[in-house]
């Protein structure tokens, strides 16, 4: 799986892709979100401003600077994340303009019993759009047409924008250039991903804009990659049950021997949705019960 790392962030300063798109790149940099999350400008004198990340005083002015002598007439949010929603509720209140997209907060689906939501503290639940944008809506700004396309499996409620016009995908943290996406159980969902994945193969734009690091421009071939890798990685875990009853920290060491320690928990999480998936087809068991801390095995 090749991922492309090559991105430089321009803190403070709007990056044009295409005419009347422009990238704003907050100053968030972390292991989980890069160099930081792209806030997105469609449009020159009547715009849209695509996640507007995190609760940042200082993102939130370089936007209003950026956008100075021109309207924001709505503010779109793909997914409620910590770093990509919160900054929506600062922008309205400085230029009025409605939220629109994804819907409020909610899991893939409810808490097991004793179960804790690991990335509990990174979902943004004070979430409210002006406008639910839903899958195939299409937002008729000024400038430009946005078609709404729901791709559930990061978070439950994240959507993808297309950019007629352009031909352009706005992928969020759906599809990034730099690092597979995070699918984490109970809020994320590995089923919904791969078809989300597959929902996006069958579109025609070839050149996407994520929500953290730079453009992907063959985003047919990228996709198949990551499917390819997501299929790897279960045929991995297969494999490694086959041997013997595992926990996830088993599965992580073997799996994830090459990768960054730090990363190894959410590695653990994206371990714990592919065995979610392979139990709800009846192909794995958990014992006592589905969880991060559960014993599994392969059914016979
Ligand atoms: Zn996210």
């Amino acid at each position: 799986m090749q991922h492309n790392r090559d991105f430089d962030p321009r803190y403070g300063e709007a990056v044009e892709l295409v005419p009347g798109v422009r990238r704003l790149t907050a100053r968030n940099p972390g292991p989980f979100t890069f160099h930081g999350t792209n806030t997105y400008l469609i449009g020159s004198k009547r715009l849209v401003a695509v996640d507007p990340g995190p609760a940042s005083h200082e993102h939130i002015d370089t936007i209003l600077k950026t956008t100075e002598g021109a309207t924001i007439e709505a503010i779109l949010v793909t997914h409620t994340h910590m770093d990509h929603s919160p900054g929506a509720q600062l922008l309205k209140e400085k230029t009025g303009a409605p939220i629109v997209g994804c819907e409020a907060h909610r899991a893939a689906r409810a808490l097991l019993e004793d179960e804790i939501n690991p990335l509990d503290a990174s979902a943004d639940k004070t979430h409210r759009p002006d406008k639910r944008l839903e899958d195939g809506d299409v937002f008729a700004a000024t400038e430009f047409s946005l078609e709404t396309v729901s791709t559930p499996g990061h978070t439950a409620n994240h959507l993808c924008i297309a950019i007629c016009e352009e031909n352009i995908l706005l992928s969020a943290d759906h599809v990034m250039g730099w690092s597979t996406s995070i699918v984490a159980p109970p809020d994320g969902n590995m089923r919904d991903y791969m078809n989300s994945l597959d929902k996006l193969l069958a579109r025609p734009e070839q050149i996407y804009l994520p929500g953290h690091g730079g453009r992907i421009s063959q985003a047919t071939s990228y996709m198949m990659d990551l499917k390819q890798h997501r299929l790897d990685r279960e045929a991995a875990i297969l494999s490694k049950l086959a041997n013997a009853t595992c926990t996830i920290p088993e599965i992580v060491s073997t799996l994830y021997a090459n990768v960054d320690p730090r990363l190894h928990p959410a590695a653990g999480l994206s371990v714990f949705a592919h065995l979610e998936d392979l139990v709800m087809r009846d192909l794995v068991s958990a014992t006592p019960a589905l969880s991060l801390n559960a014993s599994f095995n392969l059914n016979s």
